[in-house]
């Protein structure tokens, strides 16, 4: 294919407003699913609206696995594909943030091919993804990963940690039901972080590598949305704002939307930011989105003087008279001192030492070689180093 022909993919059906949840079985028959295979967090699975998702579910034989938390690893799917093969399952229904969608996916690509997960890691696989992959509709609780909108799940292996991406295009879910109604009561934290994994997202697809005007377009709206409403959520989440539940409701509806927003854009490609969150999730076991938040400043630092004028078309989208890119990474400080991020890598108990073990995985990751700027390994101790001192 000639290098300068892209490829835009904006398949995905989302059904988006609150009480789009009530719509689960009529999706399902369209989809033909007749015995679906509920996959979610066993945090999620406890929460009061849960049972009412079962319930509608009745009419049809239909299984739960509640068998993920934390960071996705491979022993959650080989447990999961048990499930959904003891249930005779035909589809997936996956409920929750981030690690559950990814559960979600890798089971339904398991569910019709032998062997272990990661002989389809993506980029170094073994074996080939050529049989059918079961239908997943996706109801996210969480905005952050936007993980329902995205063709891949990142699986850790259960002892090293370390992370690998299978991809498909099958994996992407076949419907959406976003409803804002299910992150009212997300704990402030949980939601300044996942937030701060959709800014992240937003961020360094604008500024990846390559041609894809519409991923653009879709991240600088997206930003937009998180500019206006991530603070907003943390507050209600934190009863520091009055509690005025159309206004929550706003606030969290904006955040749904920026963070499938960030994910769509991010088929053009991520960076540096997500390289070294990586590597944090890996020694650390660092939650995602708050090694992106952490991260994110010193990563932005880094790359300003790369795309000077797309920086500041990102400022401008969050101080309309902005006159330098710098006002963007101010902006982030301030936004993230404002929801609770911390600002230095020491909250993090990172030491200098533990830097030499980051950079040596940060430097082997998929997604900084995107990156508008070339990151070199002397570019990553740099980098940590930044944001340790911060
Ligand atoms: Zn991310």
């Amino acid at each position: 294919m000639p290098s300068d022909i892209s490829t835009y993919n904006f398949p995905t059906k989302i059904r988006f407003g609150p009480g789009s949840r009530h719509e689960l079985t009529t999706e399902l028959s369209i989809l033909g699913m007749q015995r679906p295979l509920v996959v979610t967090d066993r945090d999620v699975a406890k929460l009061p609206w849960f049972s009412t998702i079962e319930d509608t579910l009745t009419d049809m034989p239909s299984a739960t696995f509640r068998g993920v938390w934390g960071n996705p690893v491979v022993s959650q799917v080989t447990a999961g594909l048990e499930a959904y093969h003891h249930h005779q399952a035909d589809g997936i229904v996956a409920v929750g943030g981030g690690a559950p969608m990814d559960v979600a996916k890798a089971i339904a690509l398991m569910a019709h091919h032998p062997g272990h997960l990661f002989d389809y890691e993506d980029g170094a696989s073994t074996r080939s993804i050529d049989q059918p992959i079961p239908s997943i509709v996706a109801i996210p609780t969480t905005a952050g990963t936007g993980s329902e909108v995205g063709r891949s799940a990142v699986i850790s292996d259960d002892e090293t940690h370390g992370k690998k991406i299978v991809f498909d295009p099958q994996l992407l879910p076949q419907v959406v039901l976003a409803d804002p109604e299910l992150l009212l009561g997300l704990p402030a934290k949980i939601t300044a972080a996942t937030g701060m994994d959709a800014l992240t997202h937003l961020i360094e697809a604008f500024l990846a590598k390559g041609q894809n005007p519409l991923c653009d377009g879709i991240a600088l709206e997206g930003i937009y949305l998180v500019s206006q409403h991530l603070k907003d959520c943390v507050d209600f989440a934190q009863k520091r704002a009055e509690i005025d539940q159309a206004a929550h409701l706003r606030a969290r509806a904006g955040m749904l939307n920026a963070s499938m927003m960030g994910a769509i854009a991010f088929q053009k490609g991520l960076g540096v930011t997500h390289s070294c969150a990586h590597a944090l999730s890996t020694i650390c076991d660092t939650h995602h989105g708050l090694a992106n938040g952490i991260m994110l400043p010193a990563a932005m630092r880094f790359n300003l003087a790369a795309e000077p004028e797309r920086f500041l078309r990102m400022a401008r989208v969050v101080k309309p008279g902005a006159q330098s890119g710098q006002e963007l990474i101010d902006w982030i400080l301030s936004l993230s001192n404002s929801i609770g991020i911390p600002m230095s890598l020491k909250a993090l108990g990172v030491s200098a030492e533990t830097v030499d073990q980051l950079v040596s995985i940060a430097i082997n990751d998929v997604c900084h070689p995107l990156n508008p700027r070339p990151v070199t390994k002397d570019d990553f101790y740099a980098i940590y180093r930044d944001a340790l001192a911060a």
